[in-house]
């Protein structure tokens, strides 16, 4: 096969908004996903855009923005993305929570997000169907709702009408290298060589830096949601129950006696979606993805049953399915960007956050691989950081 500057492994959000990135600046581009566009956590997410409170992430997840808003202001496909935020009500219902959410609200004010507490009269006139049975309630000005697995087959459009290849169904089964240098990736198809191979295989990139010896902490997260039809409009706001805290929890390795006696790991934390086709998308859980196939529906019923004590009336909504996505997570929830080794250029480990970063992360690596002045810091994504 032909030879690239760069081959992208990966076609998620964060591969497919590197394609768009790299192809819009001259460089010749193949992307190779083993599946579909979107196949894994980037087309099986909730779809929540807000900007984080890590002052770290912050610069990435801002111009995240920018590029999803001007590639959704006159997109290749359809996309739905909120031009401006819809805004989140976070609901404590203990005293523990309580303590939780003030902390986030002090959080986003020192990140510049205006957040205020609402007592049980301004919760019932804002958001009539949520328990009056709370602690605390705070309603953030932030949170977005974007179609992911749609954002992500637009910029990979993009991409190949800026000239990059997109190749779906077509693993990269191998990372090629002479020396130190990686040359290529190998297919069904044949090597493909290249300058630079972009490594964005979520999860799965672990498995094709094992045989080259390099170790990067990405670790799989599994996460369920629930799609719900109530018959009547039930919310115009994000909600969320202590659903921050468990993204932000690290997510420790499951030992094979922990695994044999069948120790569960499964957190869960309710955050709700109002969906713009009048559905409700609830979610979230976070435990380790040991299988990559599900393995029950245990959680996903512990997550519709979190969800329905924030929102009563969704025990009577009918459900339209369930699904579950795999998250790339690194220890101190930031992402992996950077060389790993001269040809080898590693952006996954994205974690709960990978929609926020993904355009961020893109317009990094664009720089960082054409060897120009990064935008922005790059040193706490440093993959080799954990030794
Ligand atoms: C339940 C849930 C809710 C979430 N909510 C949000 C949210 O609201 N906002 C947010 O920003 N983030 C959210 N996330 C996190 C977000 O989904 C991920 O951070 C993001 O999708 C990671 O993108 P990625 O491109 O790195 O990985 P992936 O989407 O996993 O993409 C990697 C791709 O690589 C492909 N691949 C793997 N191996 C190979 C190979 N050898 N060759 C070729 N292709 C390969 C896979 O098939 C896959 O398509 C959520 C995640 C979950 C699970």
């Amino acid at each position: 096969m032909a030879g690239s500057d760069v081959v992208i492994v990966g076609g998620g959000i964060i591969g497919a908004a590197c394609a768009y990135e790299l192809a819009r600046s001259g460089a010749s581009v193949t992307l190779l996903e083993r599946d579909e566009l979107a196949a894994g956590a980037s087309g099986r997410n909730i779809g929540f855009f807000g900007l984080p409170w890590d002052p770290v992430l912050d610069p990435m997840a801002t111009s995240s923005l920018q590029m999803y808003l001007e590639v959704t202001a006159d997109p290749p496909v359809p996309v739905h993305f909120d031009r401006e935020p819809i805004g989140t009500l976070a609901i404590a219902i203990d005293e523990d929570d309580a303590a939780m959410v003030r902390d986030e609200a002090a959080a986003a004010g020192r990140a510049g997000l205006r957040a205020e507490r609402l007592d049980a009269a301004g919760l019932k006139e804002l958001e009539p169907e949520v328990t009056s049975d709370v602690s605390e309630a705070w309603l953030f000005h932030e949170g977005r709702r974007v179609d992911p697995g749609a954002l992500t087959l637009a910029l990979a459009e993009l991409a190949r009408r800026a000239g990059a290849t997109i190749r779906h169904h077509l693993p990269g089964r191998r990372l090629l290298s002479r020396g130190e240098t990686v040359t290529g990736v190998v297919t069904d198809d044949g090597v493909i060589e290249c300058d630079t191979v972009v490594l964005a295989a979520g999860p799965w990139s672990t498995g094709l830096l094992r045989p080259l010896g390099i170790h990067i902490p990405v670790r799989g997260a599994r996460g369920w949601l629930i799609q719900l039809s109530p018959p009547r409009p039930l919310l115009s706001h994000w909600v969320e129950g202590s659903a921050r805290t468990l993204w932000r929890r690290e997510v420790e390795p499951v030992t094979a006696g922990e695994f044999s006696e069948g120790v569960a790991r499964d957190d869960i934390g309710a955050v709700i979606q109002p969906s713009p086709d009048g559905t409700i998308v609830a979610g979230t859980s976070r435990e380790p993805a040991l299988a990559w196939s599900a393995e029950d529906l245990h959680v996903a019923r512990a997550v519709a049953g979190c969800a329905i004590r924030l929102l009563p009336a969704l025990a009577d909504a009918p459900v339209l399915g369930t699904w579950a996505g795999i998250r790339p997570m690194s220890p101190d929830e930031r992402p992996f960007i950077g060389w790993l080794r001269h040809g080898l250029f590693a952006a996954t480990g994205h974690g709960s956050e990978g929609v926020i970063l993904g355009g961020g992360t893109a317009v990094l690596v664009r720089a960082m691989v054409q060897g120009r002045e990064p935008p922005l810091d790059p040193t706490p994504f440093d993959p080799l950081r954990f030794g």
